[in-house]
């Protein structure tokens, strides 16, 4: 039997092509002298697509030039780079990477969390300008007492809850539908969420649907104490009402892995005292990694093998 034809558009770590090349014929874009002519080429006999964030946009003006594409291996839980519906609507399977990386998010969350209420970056800085012996820092707000809001309490927002359990602070959770077997306060909207909270945590999945469910109305209701912290995708927060937001203290403070147009993070974020930045490291060990890119290599054998992806995604089961 040939060995399957697998597109790579954009480099992913050297074990992930390696087990590739063992097992496939891997194709890498990015070598190409002439990538126009490679697809003209070669785009007709690819039967798998291998990407992550950095291929860009999946989706049909890709599909149009791969007839014979089969399944698009994503790495990363979140899809919303690819267009899975119309993947769907093509015959095309999906998958992602559940399940491997949910712990290693939910501690980078409490880091964040704990890091944007504490201060913990800029008071970091004032020792390392040897500031110290000039002063003590100011007072820091705190975690005490808090209520936080989990925005999608789905794996990865589950794994948050449990350990602010430990934290002896008030949970509550939105989603589109309540969870018969969770016990958290439930609000049926975002801005019902904020109004209840002090403290957002957004770990919904990106795309259209989510699209600024944070907004103004839900930043004002959240109130002068309040705090986000966007762990989910840059789109599902309003960036410029944020800004406007943390600008006019109507929120207290943001802590943010992610951003609308990564990896540019607007000047004037970097600007903000009450603002902590990440460059989208949520899932970025080099544990987690190697587990997220062993699951993409598993999800492509186990397709060509016997047809049966190991995580295919709900648009595309
Ligand atoms: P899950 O699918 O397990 O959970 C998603 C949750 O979001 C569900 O509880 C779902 O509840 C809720 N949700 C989905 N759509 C909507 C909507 N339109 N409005 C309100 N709630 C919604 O996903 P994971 O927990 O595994 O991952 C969540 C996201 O986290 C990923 O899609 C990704 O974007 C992001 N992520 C970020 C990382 C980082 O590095 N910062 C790393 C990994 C993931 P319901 O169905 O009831 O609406």
């Amino acid at each position: 039997m040939p060995k399957p034809d697998i597109l790579m558009p954009a480099p992913m770590s050297p074990e992930v092509i390696s087990a590739l090349d063992d097992r496939f014929v891997l194709h890498r874009l990015w070598e190409q002298p002439d990538t126009g002519e490679f697809m003209n080429s070669v785009g007709p006999h690819i039967q798998g697509l291998a990407v992550s964030t950095l291929a860009g946009r999946i989706d049909d003006v890709l599909f149009d030039r791969l007839p014979a594409l089969e399944i698009v291996a994503n790495f990363g839980v979140g899809y919303d780079n690819v267009d899975a519906r119309a993947a769907a609507a093509l015959g095309i399977m999906v998958t992602n990477t559940p399940g491997v990386l949910d712990e290693e998010v939910a501690d980078l969350t409490l880091g964040l969390l704990l890091a944007t209420i504490r201060c913990i970056p800029q008071v970091e800085r004032y020792v390392r300008e040897g500031l110290w012996p000039s002063g003590a820092f100011p007072l820091s707000p705190t975690l005490r007492g808090r209520r936080i809001g989990i925005l999608g309490l789905g794996a990865i927002g589950k794994a948050v809850a449990r350990r602010l359990d430990g934290f002896g602070v008030e949970i509550a959770y939105h989603g589109r539908s309540r969870q018969a077997d969770v016990d958290y306060d439930y609000h049926d909207t975002p801005v019902a969420l904020a109004t209840a909270c002090d403290v957002l945590i957004a770990i919904v999945p990106g795309g259209a649907a989510t699209r600024h469910l944070v907004d103004a109305d839900v930043l004002t209701d959240l109130g002068p104490d309040g705090v986000i912290i966007n762990v989910a995708r840059g789109s599902v927060v309003d960036e410029a009402a944020l800004i406007a937001a943390l600008r006019s203290g109507t929120i207290l403070a943001a802590g943010l892995d992610v951003f609308e147009d990564e990896p540019q993070v607007p000047e004037v974020l970097l600007t903000l005292p009450n603002v902590v930045v990440l460059p989208h490291i949520g899932s970025a060990s080099i544990k987690t990694r190697a587990a997220m890119g062993q699951l993409v290599v598993d999800n492509l054998v186990a397709w060509f093998d016997g047809g049966k992806p190991i995580t295919p995604v709900p648009e595309t089961i």
